[in-house]
């Protein structure tokens, strides 16, 4: 590759860079990062790469999702368990919809990096550094707490490792139950204001899931045995690039450089400038990559960052997880879908329906619509279809606690609710609920 290096990245313009007073404390805390074990390894990059060339033919479908900023101080089993299980819950509806195998990834296991639209926060007279995430500071608004601080880079690593060790035990046979949906609490569609045909055909959806895995269960243990085995990918913004190049390793069995933090980094709305650190550093990596593209990005510009990311168009690469917001995706997202197309590169589009519908609430809270969301993901399906191009999958911010964090949806979350249980350091997730309600719908609306 070109005059490219794992560290080559340092002598390009860096968007969303920390600036880090001690510097010798940041090489120690490097240094360490590069001697301790990968988080992940390169067959599992491999596999995943296999599984998203099949996403990109229409094979598969993805479902990614998990919080906005992960936290340290949400590294507990039981948070950790439950966004397993809504993750899990989620797939096997879109299986239902999709009829074709589902692609599981987490915003997990290092999602701890988080850029922010302005470097620093005022209240009242006091202005101080924005959180960047727990890899960097502390969300607390006291200068002790948004000083970055380099340990925290090694403190991110070790929770990413107790998250993932954690998740793959659970993976490997810990859900049986989940697996059969007539346990499963829809009860929350009796809400009142749910209408009633839509409460009948989520129950529908649920049954005949029941249905089919009982069918698949009653066809022999090894099936029994591969339905409750399930695997999990792991993803997070690469955004630490001190952090991501500090875990990035040759492995003996592959040609080429496996960013060995995650299985599938991806590059944020704020950091893909073409000439940019971010782009020059993941345009070296073997992992697939992502990037999101908002409603600013120009049709050439994203080819430009398919072919500087992925120049021998390789299978299973290269993921463009568009975010326009339902109000400009339908004059957004065509020009974009038409020059990629008419590159030929090969492209798993992805939908990212939560980050162009963020609104700010009169009393301070920035919320997601429900309706908004789901009607993103819908007109991004229709546009696909209408193009001749094939939206492989979702992207989600959401969460198995019950938060009150994004409006609507079954359970009816309005604006006086928010101050209720908004948990979210970042960015409003989908409740539990909501985000199983959001899969009955896709399902339904992919049935179609
Ligand atoms: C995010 O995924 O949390 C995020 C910041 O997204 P984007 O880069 O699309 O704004
Ligand atoms: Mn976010």
């Amino acid at each position: 590759m070109n005059d490219w290096s794992p560290e080559s990245w340092k002598t390009k313009a860096h968007a969303q860079e920390v600036k880090y007073e001690d510097t010798a404390a940041l090489d120690a805390a490097v240094a360490r990062l590069r001697e301790l074990p990968p988080l992940v390894t390169s067959w599992e990059i491999e596999k995943l790469k296999g599984l998203l060339a099949d996403a990109q033919l229409g094979k598969r479908f993805l479902l990614q999702g998990g919080d906005c900023a992960e936290t340290v101080a949400d590294c507990r089993s039981s948070v950790i368990a439950s966004k397993l299980k809504i993750l899990l819950q989620m797939s096997l509806v879109l299986v239902h919809g999709a009829h074709k195998p589902v692609i599981r990834v987490g915003r997990f296991a290092g999602q701890y990096a988080k850029p922010r639209s302005k470097a620093t926060e005022t209240k009242g007279d006091v202005e101080l550094p924005s959180y960047f995430g727990d890899l960097v500071n502390r969300p607390e608004f006291t200068a002790q707490a948004r000083r970055a601080d380099p340990n925290l880079l090694l403190s991110g690593y070790q929770h990413a490792a107790l998250t993932l060790n954690f998740i793959r035990s659970l993976s490997a046979g810990g859900f049986a139950d989940v697996h059969h949906p007539e346990y499963w609490d829809l009860s929350f569609f009796k809400t009142a204001g749910v209408p009633e045909a839509l409460r009948e055909q989520y129950e529908q959806t649920a049954r005949r899931l029941a249905d089919a895995l009982r069918f698949m269960e009653a066809l022999g243990e090894r099936t029994v045995e591969d339905l409750t085995r399930v695997d999990f990918f792991t993803s997070h913004e690469g955004l630490n690039l001190p952090y991501e190049s500090a875990q990035t390793r040759t492995v003996p069995q592959w040609a080429g450089w496996y960013d060995l933090s995650t299985h599938f980094p991806w590059i944020g709305e704020r950091t893909r400038a073409l000439d940019g650190a971010h782009v020059e550093f993941f345009r070296g990596l073997k992992n697939p990559v992502g990037v999101k593209i908002g409603p600013q990005a120009s049709p050439d510009e994203v080819v430009r960052l398919v072919e500087t990311l992925n120049p021998t168009d390789e299978p299973g690469k290269m993921a463009l997880i568009t975010r326009m917001g339902s109000a400009r995706v339908g004059t957004a997202l065509p020009p974009i879908i038409e020059a990629v197309k008419r590159s030929g590169r090969r492209v798993l589009w992805i939908s990212d329906p939560m980050h162009g519908n963020t609104v700010q609430t009169s009393s301070g809270f920035k919320t997601r619509n429900f309706d908004h969301v789901l009607h993103e993901v819908e007109q991004t399906f229709e546009m696909h279809d209408a193009l001749g191009t094939n939206l492989g999958g979702v992207h989600f911010e959401l969460t198995g606690e019950d938060v009150t964090e994004c409006l609507g949806g079954a359970a009816g979350i309005t604006e006086k609710d928010l101050d209720r249980n908004y948990a979210s350091v970042c960015d409003p997730r989908l409740n539990y609920r909501q985000a199983l309600e959001m899969s009955f719908r896709i399902a339904r609306w992919m049935e179609r």
